[in-house]
């Protein structure tokens, strides 16, 4: 058979994870966080089984579920979203991006991307016939240099793919690159956008800025979230997109013909969860006390950690304890000093070797200090 992605192997995440498994070593690799989660959605699945929630959830998801996030966005961004006809629930972020995609890209459209991009990203459009054009987000501050974005658009351009905040180089937007998006959008009509925010609930510096605030670029953008990354249960792999009415009619034609519906019975936790969650906004602090955990016990290491202003990645330069590439160097880091973590190279388009690993501070502050203790050791 021929292959349609002959390029793509298996991800880094699988092959990190795995290797720390066969040498025993602390996974600050993929990024799920080894904590447990709270009673209350524990329960809430119990609830939803004991209530027989386990038969099909209405194709688009269940409305009081799209309710509750309805309301959560009026709360965080003071915009108001039709439930009904510009929400959907997916099987997390990566079928909500691999929807948006299927709905617009034809053969030769031209998709914007910026490297490291998220790994999801490039086979997506490839597998539509569609052409990745990959930009370099500023080294080593990860900032969109939007005029060179600019420069590369053409008339066969269609989509532009964001995220903010940033996996993995936990960098964020401010006001100013949401204004520096209108004018871009404005120039060029024929283009959209899928602005990945699954970390929307973990920025430490500035407010967040969706897409969602500006109405302009919002009219145009198919907007993407991951209950696995703001509720900590990556396994559920639940999430939704945001579109306006004419966008998400186009979604749901490939999500009804894709997956259907997402489960149900989580959805009903999720629901409820959400009906009474006032600690969203404490999602921040949390993570932000472990960053500081991490980067203060790694203080006297050889690594040099670069700025995280939101997600849940701390990028860290080696360059002052070898010059190895960040492949070779994450894998003998794993098998020999027992820590697993992602090298940064795998997403760029051209494996751009900048010698930084990014490390996941997802974990229980024992773990952050064990591979802390062990990463001072080299
Ligand atoms: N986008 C980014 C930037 C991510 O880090 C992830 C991983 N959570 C996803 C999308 C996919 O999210 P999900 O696990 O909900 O599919
Ligand atoms: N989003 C997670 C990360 O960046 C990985 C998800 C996956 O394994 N596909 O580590």
């Amino acid at each position: 058979m021929q292959s349609k992605l002959p390029h793509v192997g298996t991800t880094i995440f699988s092959v990190m994870s795995a290797l720390a498994t066969e040498h025993n070593a602390i996974n600050l690799s993929q990024g799920f966080p080894n904590f447990p989660i709270s009673d209350t959605l524990k329960n809430l699945v119990n609830e939803a089984l004991q209530a027989d929630q386990v038969q099909y959830a209405p194709m688009p998801g269940r409305i009081d579920l799209r309710q509750q996030i309805a309301a959560q966005v009026l709360t965080k961004h003071g915009v108001a979203i039709n439930p009904e006809t510009e929400i959907t629930i997916t099987a997390g972020a990566t079928q909500a991006i691999f929807t948006a995609i299927a709905a617009l890209i034809s053969a030769g459209d031209e998709v914007i991307m910026f490297d490291p991009a998220y790994d999801c990203y490039d086979p997506a459009v490839v597998l539509f016939g569609g052409k990745p054009v990959h930009l370099k987000l500023r080294f080593p501050s990860y900032q969109v240099d939007w005029n060179e974005l600019d420069d590369k658009i053409t008339d066969k351009t269609k989509l532009l793919i964001l995220n903010n905040p940033n996996n993995p180089a936990g960098s964020v937007w401010n006001a100013n690159d949401l204004l520096s998006l209108e004018q871009i959008l404005q120039k060029h009509p024929q283009l959209y956008i899928i602005s990945d925010e699954v970390y929307e609930y973990i920025q430490f510096e500035g407010t967040h800025q969706s897409v969602l605030k500006n109405e302009f670029i919002r009219s145009r953008s198919f907007v993407t979230y991951s209950f696995g990354k703001t509720l900590h249960v990556t396994g559920w792999k639940l999430g939704y997109c945001v579109a306006p009415e004419l966008l998400t009619r186009e979604f749901r034609k490939v999500h009804q013909f894709n997956v259907f519906c997402v489960n149900n019975t989580m959805q009903y936790a999720v629901a409820g969860y959400l009906q009474h969650a006032n600690d969203l906004d404490t999602i921040a602090s949390m993570y932000q006390r472990k960053r500081d955990l991490f980067i203060n016990a790694l203080a006297n290491s050889r690594f040099t950690l670069l700025p995280c202003a939101g997600t849940y990645f701390c990028l860290a330069d080696y360059s002052n304890i070898t010059d190895e590439p960040d492949t070779e160097f994450a894998k003998r880091l794993t098998r020999e000093n027992g820590v697993a973590a992602i090298p940064v190279s795998v997403f760029y388009e051209y494996l751009t070797d900048h010698k930084v690993l990014r490390f996941c501070f997802a974990k229980t502050d024992e773990t952050l200090t064990a591979a802390a203790e062990k990463l001072c050791r080299i």
